[in-house]
């Protein structure tokens, strides 16, 4: 059964409403008529299957005719703050740290990125990022739609990694590190995980002092160099084993 993802202003007690691409791709592409179901994910973390009342091709109207919580998110809040990559590396990256349960990716430049994107370039990929997280999210079933945010400075992402140590865990993966492994992080329960992966070229040096200073813990993901598309995943990987809901 297809899955959209709702606004609170698509619903209106027990009546949903739908319009623009996904009423165009009920009607037109799923050819669903009236009478027919659809699941929607409200973002709370639940599920309703909507039974279709009235289909055209800009607006869709039905009635919520079961609504469930989803088990199909994490237990965790899962942040993946990523490295700027080449080309299409950030497509993949998000597109599989969606299917991870990722909740919140957060592209950053730093000091050794090579992409360089004017502000107007900039929005243009988040916007095609997000349409990427939402299309990956309808495939693998999440309950909530994950949010790729704007591209920040990586002294942005110090910033913002410095309110989360307090109660959250900063997980700084960096290929010169030789003892600590994620496995051996000495945290038993948390209720979100940061990931910081650098890109193409690494982190410089300072850039993972600083983040160590504030509380980020800077692991190794084993004896192998990972491209900056696989490192994030493999982490994402590790953390979902350990404190998640993988494996
Ligand atoms: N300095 C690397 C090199 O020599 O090619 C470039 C960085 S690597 C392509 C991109 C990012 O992946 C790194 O900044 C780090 O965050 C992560 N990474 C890659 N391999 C890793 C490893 N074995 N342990 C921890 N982090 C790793």
């Amino acid at each position: 059964m297809p899955r959209f993802f709702l606004t609170d202003n698509n619903v209106s007690g027990t009546l949903v409403r739908i319009s623009g691409d996904d009423a165009h791709h009920v009607a037109r592409v799923l050819r669903l008529r009236p009478g027919d179901h659809i699941e929607v994910a409200f973002g709370s973390g639940e599920i309703g299957i909507v039974e279709l009342r009235t289909v055209c091709r800009d607006a869709v109207e039905g009635q919520i005719v079961q609504r469930f919580r989803s088990y199909q998110e994490p237990p965790l809040l899962l942040r993946l703050y990523q490295g700027l990559g080449k080309g299409d590396k950030m497509d993949f990256v998000i597109q599989k740290a969606v299917e991870l349960g990722v909740k919140e990716v957060i592209p950053f430049v730093s000091q050794y990125t090579v992409v360089k994107l004017d502000s107007a370039a900039a929005s243009k990929r988040v916007q095609r990022w997000q349409r990427i997280a939402q299309e990956a999210a309808k495939q693998c079933l999440r309950a909530e739609l994950p949010v790729v945010m704007p591209i920040v400075s990586f002294d942005r992402v110090l910033e913002e990694l410095k309110a989360k140590t307090q109660d959250e865990l900063v997980l700084l993966p960096y290929e010169h590190e030789e003892r600590l492994g994620i496995k051996s992080v000495p945290v038993q329960h948390c209720r979100g995980v940061s990931i910081v992966i650098g890109p193409e070229g690494g982190f410089h040096p300072d850039e993972v002092e600083a983040a160590r200073r504030l509380g980020a813990w800077v692991v190794s993901l084993g004896p192998r160099i990972l491209r900056t598309e696989t490192a994030g995943l493999v982490a994402l990987s590790l953390v979902g084993y350990r404190w998640g809901d993988l494996g």
